[in-house]
């Protein structure tokens, strides 16, 4: 099964897109994650992809490209995965359309989770992560910070600040939302409310996956 998870930042790609990847046994792939870790070990892609991402900016495309490509030809990712947050423009769709041609593999379907601005920026200004399993949890007033899984202290991420937050949002509806016809056109797409428990808006999406 190959699925793209599309939506804006906050919406809950990351939650929904590991819950669905740990039912249907396969890897999630977060461009996000994979360019934090390259800024975290200050690799050369992380050094070049840094003010990009401190901006709310897209990395260039061949950057992301580059870590891509070499993700998806990992053999856990050669029988599925569901893509969270790649591809953010119509060039990437258009590599993602080649690489997969060329290791002879095809998308099953394009997820589009979908949820107000005004509710984006606030869970993402309220919104934690843990550093060592990349969970996201949303702070509540006088709850300890500290990760469920790992007993990690939880730190709020340099670009969910408003103004970051804003712009990542700007970018989105600018270079990501036009995906969604594209998807549309050929008839990959299949649209999921992302408004709800964690649980409702999971099983939604369990019966929007192709079977
Ligand atoms: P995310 O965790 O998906 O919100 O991504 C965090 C940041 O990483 C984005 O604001 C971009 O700067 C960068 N990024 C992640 N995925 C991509 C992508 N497919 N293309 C360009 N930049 C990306």
């Amino acid at each position: 099964m190959r699925i793209i998870l599309l939506g804006p930042p906050g919406v809950g790609k990351g939650t929904q897109g590991v819950r669905l990847c740990e039912r249907l046994g396969i890897p999630h792939i977060a461009t996000g994650d994979l360019l934090r870790f390259a800024v975290k070990w200050q690799t050369e892609i992380g050094n070049r992809a840094k003010r990009y991402m401190d901006a709310g900016e897209l990395v260039p495309d061949e950057i992301v490209l580059e870590l891509l490509r070499t993700r998806l030809s990992q053999p856990d990712a050669l029988d599925g995965f569901v893509l969270d947050g790649f591809p953010r423009n119509p060039a990437q769709a258009d590599a993602l359309g080649e690489i997969l041609d060329e290791l002879g593999h095809k998308l099953n379907g394009v997820v589009s989770l979908e949820v107000p601005d005004d509710e984006i920026v606030e869970r993402l200004s309220a919104r934690a992560s843990c550093p060592t399993c990349g969970r996201t949890f949303t702070i509540k007033g006088g709850e300890p910070e500290v990760c469920d899984v790992d007993g990690e202290r939880l730190f709020q991420r340099d670009d969910d600040r408003p103004e970051v937050i804003r712009k990542r949002l700007q970018v989105f509806h600018q270079q990501t939302s036009p995906l969604v016809e594209y998807y549309e056109k050929q008839g990959l797409l299949v649209r999921v409310n992302g408004v709800g428990d964690v649980d409702e808006i999971q099983a939604r999406m369990l019966e929007a996956v192709p079977g």
